[in-house]
């Protein structure tokens, strides 16, 4: 199992890296950034799991880089904790309204930090001990198996991630370019007919269980996770 990752936006590199210590003590891995621009790029190229983003930050404000992400369509996902020296109430408002999941006023205690932080990671699809049932499928994310009926179903580290995606944004289209983003990650040049044979080795391992139906194939769109008849 991995640990989740961290990306700390902030550019007083002092609490940057007081943050950083805290985190990888708890056992994250962590990734710095002192700008929204650093922010954007390791966000692409790292896929963190969480961002602990400042509101005061040199090229735009942590909640204009909060607002961004949570409207794009790849990065909807990602959890976001605002950091933040003003205390008011409005700002708080402000935050969340701005996206993010949770806020945190400077300065604050590590234990604190920590709490929110596993709160929000609980919260999010993405939590580290939660387990997804669909239809006969049970998705362990902690133990990094898939079961049914008690009885795990061995799949290729590609079809795990594939299936844990799919199955956590049940119901959505993803177009194969979509899928590579997400899944094999955006900086990974492969085909997209790639995409197409992990597919069909996921839906060949998932057979046994009579679970292959539940990878759709969208005719002109891609593939869609449903455990409803089409
Ligand atoms: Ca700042």
């Amino acid at each position: 199992m991995s640990a989740k990752k961290i990306l700390i936006v902030e550019d007083e590199q002092a609490i940057r890296e007081m943050i950083a210590f805290h985190l990888s003590r708890a056992g994250y891995e962590t990734l710095e950034a002192g700008d929204c621009r650093e922010a954007r790029e390791q966000i692409a190229d790292n896929r963190p799991d969480l961002a602990l983003v400042d509101w005061m930050l040199p090229d735009m404000s942590g909640l204009e880089l909060t607002r961004m992400l949570k409207r794009s369509d790849e990065f909807e996902d990602l959890a976001i904790i605002m950091l933040t020296a003003r205390a008011e109430e409005r700002d708080k408002v402000t935050g969340l309204e701005g996206g993010a999941d949770d806020y945190i006023t400077k300065p604050f205690a590590p234990r604190e930090l920590m709490a929110r932080i596993q709160a929000v990671l609980r919260r999010s699809g993405t939590a580290n001990n939660g387990v997804v049932r669909s239809g006969v499928l049970e998705l362990d994310v902690e133990g990094h198996r898939i079961l049914s009926c008690g009885k795990e179903i061995r799949l290729g580290p590609t079809e795990f991630r594939l299936l844990q995606f799919i199955m956590t944004h049940a119901e959505r289209v993803y177009s194969r370019s979509q899928l590579l983003d997400r899944v094999w990650g955006a900086n990974v040049y492969v085909e997209e007919r790639t995409v197409d044979v992990h597919v069909r080795r996921l839906r060949k391992a998932l057979s046994v269980a009579g679970a292959d139906r539940y990878i759709q194939t969208v005719r002109g769109a891609g593939y869609r996770f449903s455990v409803r008849d089409v």
